[in-house]
C-alpha cells in the first residue's frame, strides 16, 4: 500500500510518508494509454478528404447557391465534435478542436489530445500546410498567447497567415484572457468571438470551473423511483456502451464512492470506445471503522485497473496498513469535501463525480458538506421505471439547510430511465 504525502494546501491532512503526492505526469496508467498518440501525429489528423468536405451532404446544405458563403456556427460545431474526441483526457487542460476552411472547404483539422501536447490549432496548420494561407480558422476555444509547454498559438496563425479567426469561446485561464484576441487583432486578422459560445462552455464547464475557483467542479448522482424514493441503484445497461453511467465515467477525471464499493471496482468502468482507454480515478471514502470494510478487506486492486485512491480518517490508519495494496491512501484528520476536491485540484483534475450508491451513510458529511458550503456545482438523477414501496435513503434528513433553486433542469431519455441534469 502506497500513502501519499497529500498537498500542502491541505492544512488538515497528516502525511504519513515522505512520497510525494502524484501529478498527474506521473500517474502511468494516464501516461501509458496515450502514448500512441506521442508518437505519431497522424493519429490527430483527420483526413479533411474522407471525414468533411463537400462529400457531406449537410455542409454542402449549408452554403449558399453561389457556393461563397459558409456557415460560422456549422464549422464551429465541426471543431466542437473534434474537440470532442479527447473527452476524458485532457485534464488539466480544455478540450480544444480546430478546422481550418478555405473557399468552403474544410482543408485542416486537429484537436487537443493531452496536456503536453500539441493545441488544436497546431494539428489543424500542419494537416492544411499551405492552404491554411488566407484561410478561416474556427477554434472552440481562444488560442493562446504564452509559452506554456509549447509556443503560442496565435503566433502559428500569424505565421500561416490565416485572413479570420472565429473563436467559440473567450479563454477564462487569467494569462490567456481575451490577450490572444488582441494578437491576432493587432496582426491585421479579422476575428470573431462567440460563435457557438454555450456548446464551447458547455465542453469545458469543468476546466472554466477549476480555473474560476481553484477547484475542479462537482457533480451528484443518484438514483430516484417515480414516486420519489431513493433507490441505490442504477438503470439496466447505464453502464454498458452508451449507457449514460458509461458515459458519465468516461466525462469525469475522477468518481467519489462508498467504501462499500471497494471489492467490485474494476466492474465500474467506462465501456465508451475512443481513442484510449482512460478510466476516472476511484476515490473510496472509509470514514470510520464500522463503516468500512476495505480495513478488513485481503482483495489487492489490479495493477492495470483504475487508479484507486482511499480517503481515510487519522484514527483509521493503523487498521488500514493492513487493507489493500495497490491503493493510494490519503489520511485526513477529518474526512472533509474540501480536502478532497483541493487533492483532486492538485492532481489536476477538472471534473469530480459524487456517486450516491452502496453504503452512503460513508458519503453523508461529503453531501453536507457539499451543500452547505456551496461545493456542488451539479446534480445528475435518474428516475427510474419502478414504483418502490421503501426509501433506501440512509442520510439523515438536511432540513435545516436553506432550499435551493436549480437552474437549467433537463432531461433526457436513457433505456428505460428518465435522466435529469441541473445545476445548484
Ligand atoms: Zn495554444
Amino acid at each position: 500500500m502506497q500513502i501519499t504525502r497529500p498537498p500542502s494546501s491541505i492544512a488538515s491532512i497528516t502525511p504519513r510518508t515522505s512520497t510525494p503526492v502524484l501529478s498527474l505526469s506521473s500517474n502511468p496508467r494516464r501516461i501509458f494509454n496515450l502514448t500512441s498518440f506521442q508518437n505519431s501525429n497522424h493519429a490527430f489528423k483527420i483526413s479533411h478528404k474522407s471525414q468533411s468536405g463537400f462529400s457531406n451532404p449537410v455542409l454542402a446544405a449549408m452554403r449558399s447557391e453561389d457556393g461563397a458563403e459558409v456557415d460560422d456556427a456549422f464549422y464551429m460545431r465541426k471543431s466542437v465534435e473534434l474537440a470532442k474526441r479527447a473527452i476524458g483526457c485532457t485534464s488539466p487542460n480544455p478540450m480544444v478542436g480546430c478546422v481550418i476552411v478555405k473557399d468552403g472547404e474544410i482543408v485542416g483539422e486537429g484537436f487537443h489530445p493531452k496536456a503536453g501536447q500539441p493545441h488544436a490549432e497546431v494539428f489543424a496548420l500542419r494537416d492544411a500546410g499551405d492552404l491554411a494561407e488566407n484561410a478561416t480558422a474556427y477554434v472552440s476555444l481562444e488560442p493562446c498567447n504564452h509559452y506554456g509547454r509549447t509556443p503560442p498559438c496565435t503566433e502559428a496563425l500569424i505565421k500561416a497567415k490565416v485572413k479570420r479567426v472565429v473563436i467559440g469561446m473567450v479563454d477564462p485561464n487569467p494569462i490567456v484572457f481575451s490577450s490572444g484576441i488582441s494578437r491576432l487583432k493587432d496582426a491585421g486578422i479579422d476575428v470573431t468571438v462567440g460563435v457557438e459560445e454555450e456548446l464551447c462552455k458547455k465542453m469545458n464547464e469543468g476546466f472554466t470551473h477549476r480555473m474560476l475557483t481553484g477547484k475542479p467542479l462537482l457533480a451528484l448522482r443518484y438514483s430516484i423511483s417515480v414516486n420519489g424514493c431513493f433507490v441505490d441503484k442504477i438503470g439496466e445497461g447505464a453502464l454498458d456502451t452508451g449507457g449514460y453511467y458509461s458515459k458519465l465515467l468516461q466525462e469525469y477525471d475522477a468518481i467519489i464512492l462508498s467504501s462499500s464499493f471497494f471489492d467490485k471496482l474494476p466492474s465500474i468502468s467506462s465501456k465508451e470506445d475512443t481513442n484510449v482507454s482512460i478510466q476516472p480515478i476511484q476515490i473510496i471514502v472509509a470514514s470510520n471503522a464500522q463503516q468500512s470494510p476495505i480495513v478488513a478487506s485481503s482483495n489487492t486492486v489490479e495493477e492495470s485497473g483504475p487508479k484507486v485512491v482511499l480517503f481515510t480518517a487519522k484514527e483509521l490508519v493503523a487498521e488500514s496498513e493492513t487493507s489493500s495494496s495497490g491503493v493510494e491512501t490519503v489520511v485526513l484528520e477529518k474526512i472533509n469535501l474540501d480536502s478532497i476536491l483541493d487533492y483532486c485540484y492538485q492532481r489536476g483534475l477538472c471534473n469530480v463525480l459524487l456517486d450516491l450508491r452502496g453504503n452512503i451513510k460513508d458519503l453523508e458529511v461529503l453531501l453536507r458538506d457539499g451543500l452547505e458550503q456551496k461545493l456542488l456545482q451539479k446534480v445528475v438523477i435518474e428516475v427510474l421505471p419502478e414504483w418502490n414501496t421503501k426509501d433506501e435513503r440512509q442520510v439523515a434528513s438536511m432540513e435545516w439547510l436553506e432550499s435551493k433553486h436549480l437552474k437549467d433542469l433537463q432531461c433526457k431519455q436513457s433505456g428505460g430511465s428518465v435522466l435529469l441534469e441541473g445545476y445548484f
